[in-house]
């Protein structure tokens, strides 16, 4: 049977080219493939992996027991490691894949990430030895033909690259610490049995082999495919998503090694049919001569385009060299990809499913964080501290029902609001003119100019004031009345009611 990589060769001829000369670019290509069964699998009917418990197999027997288990080897590690080490809960976390190996690495700001410390899951000087680059500025930039735009400088906001496989280790280590945990590679979750006082996990190993534990309590933190979330959101988990690829790779010859790209769009839209996507670049520098760029989209998760991440790095391939002038020492040293998921919560709070009887869903399978600046990681480094203290307590409290198990998220109501703005930039090629969003977000980024800077700080830093929003939303207004019109035309009746109702929700929401 010929390689994956050799099926590619005259559909996706850009990325055969490049992974071709990476050792592990077959492997990858399947990696790709599995997150790309996303597309199919919201097409398919709902798959029902929470089984009532009268349902087990009479022969199952169980391999082991524990207070958690997480189905999911990523960001689960950070929790698993705080539930283990602050609150000495026997833990086990298996993966499909290997755990603590991630296919991104992440930015932050330092503040941000020493949260980690304060929680007492690492020391400062841990922390610091993630770090693998600091710069000391960050610009936002969207495409004008005539070459007009604004660069918006900020600082400290998303100023840090971190290795994520060295984080995620260092978690991994605290959970391995502590004899009784479990940490398990390519274990595949199947399904799961409620029971009043327990819930019993089966999981499959690569041979087909069945195993099943048992835990007071299931956390998925299966990412974007996790089958649980598709079956509490009965097939919708996200309503839009932002398909994202990149590499980590040196050899560029005009990057600046001080300064992160933050969002950087170098063109209009694509307007080819089934393609409408306003495509954007990020930069940041990495260790050493290493920088890593990024391509992506927002769009609606139901939209007719492709939004196949193997489609996206083909592109990414060809029009690398529009971004940044490769040398010709240039050298790919590991590719980035994932499907980043949004959520639109129609109503005054959280409206998506997080929980069921013994079952609390965290990171991408709970889909509470904005996908424009701070995505899942920030989201989990801002909200580790109450997630795991509220479920050792409900653990404690034997609270674990879907009724409590709903009040531990990672819901945040500026965060919700400020997650419409995707909407105005999920390209429509139907409706929009090939430069909507890049002139619409121009506007935005002379607005933010005219503020003083912790207005810019707080909104790519998911920290918004409801009141800094109106100001900036007003005074956007005033410069181009047309976005009301846009806000219409790209929210619709029922997604502008919906952005009011966040809003308000927002306005009577206690300050967490
Ligand atoms: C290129 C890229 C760059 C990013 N940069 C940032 C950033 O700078 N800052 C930020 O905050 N966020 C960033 N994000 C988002 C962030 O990476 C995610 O929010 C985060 O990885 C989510 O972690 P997770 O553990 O919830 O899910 P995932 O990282 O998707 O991990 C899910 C895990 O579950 C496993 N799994 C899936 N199904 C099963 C199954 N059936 N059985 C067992 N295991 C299973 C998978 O193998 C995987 O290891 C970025 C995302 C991408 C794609």
């Amino acid at each position: 049977m010929s390689s994956l990589l050799t099926q590619i060769q005259l559909t996706h001829p850009y990325l055969y080219k490049a992974f071709s000369a990476l050792a592990d670019g077959e492997q990858h290509l399947h990696h790709i493939k599995e997150v790309d069964r996303y597309w199919e699998l919201l097409k398919h009917p709902v798959q029902q992996v929470i089984i009532p418990g009268m349902n087990l197999p009479k022969d199952a027997v169980i391999s082991g027991e524990y207070d958690l288990i997480y189905a999911g080897g990523t960001l689960s590690l950070l929790h698993a490691a705080v539930m283990t080490k602050q609150y000495g809960r026997k833990v086990m976390v298996f993966d499909r894949q290997t755990p603590a190996k991630s296919t991104r690495d992440w930015n932050i700001s330092r503040n941000e990430l020493l949260n980690l410390s304060a929680i007492g899951l690492f020391t400062e000087s841990e922390i610091d030895s993630v770090i693998v680059r600091r710069y000391k500025t960050g610009w936002v930039e969207f495409y004008k033909p005539d070459g007009s735009q604004k660069r918006l400088f900020m600082e400290n906001v998303l100023d840090c690259a971190v290795n994520a496989d060295k984080l995620l280790g260092l978690a991994k280590d605290k959970v391995m610490m502590v004899p009784g945990n479990t940490l398990l590679a390519e274990i595949s979750f199947t399904c799961c049995y409620q029971f009043d006082d327990y819930i019993v996990v089966k999981v499959v190993d690569r041979k087909g082999k069945e195993y099943y534990y048992k835990a007071k309590v299931l956390v998925d933190v299966m990412g974007i495919l996790s089958p649980i979330a598709m079956q509490l959101n009965e097939g919708v988990p996200q309503t839009h998503v932002c398909p994202t690829v990149g590499t980590i790779a040196s050899g560029f010859e005009d990057v600046d090694f001080d300064t992160g790209e933050i969002l950087a769009s170098i063109g209009p839209a694509d307007t080819v049919p089934g393609k409408g996507r306003q495509l954007i670049w990020e930069g940041f520098p990495a260790e050493d001569s290493q920088y890593i760029t990024y391509l992506f989209f927002y769009d609606e998760a139901d939209s007719p385009n492709d939004k196949s991440l193997l489609s996206l790095f083909d592109t990414y391939f060809r029009k690398l060299p529009d971004y940044k002038k490769i040398g010709s020492e240039f050298v790919v040293h590991r590719p980035v990809y994932g499907i980043i998921p949004a959520y639109f919560h129609n109503g005054f709070n959280r409206t998506r499913e997080i929980a069921d009887d013994r079952i609390i869903l965290f990171g991408d399978a709970a889909s509470l964080a904005s996908p424009l600046t701070f995505c899942g990681f920030g989201s989990m480094v801002r909200n580790l501290p109450h997630l795991t203290a509220d479920l050792d307590h409900a653990i404690a409290e034997n609270n674990l029902s879907k009724k409590h198990l709903d009040k531990i998220s990672a819901y945040e109501p500026n965060v919700a609001s400020m997650a419409n703005l995707m909407k105005y930039m999920c390209f429509n090629s139907a409706t929009d003119e090939p430069n909507f969003v890049n002139d619409l977000m121009n506007e935005v980024m002379i607005v933010l100019d005219e503020l003083p800077e912790r207005y810019r700080q707080a909104m790519f830093r998911d920290e918004m004031k409801i009141e800094d929003l109106m100001q900036v939303m007003l005074r956007l207004g005033l410069r181009y009345p047309k976005v009301l019109t846009v806000t219409w035309e790209k929210l619709g009746v029922q997604g502008s009611i919906g952005f009011f109702k966040n809003i308000v929700g927002w306005a009577f929401s206690p300050v967490r």
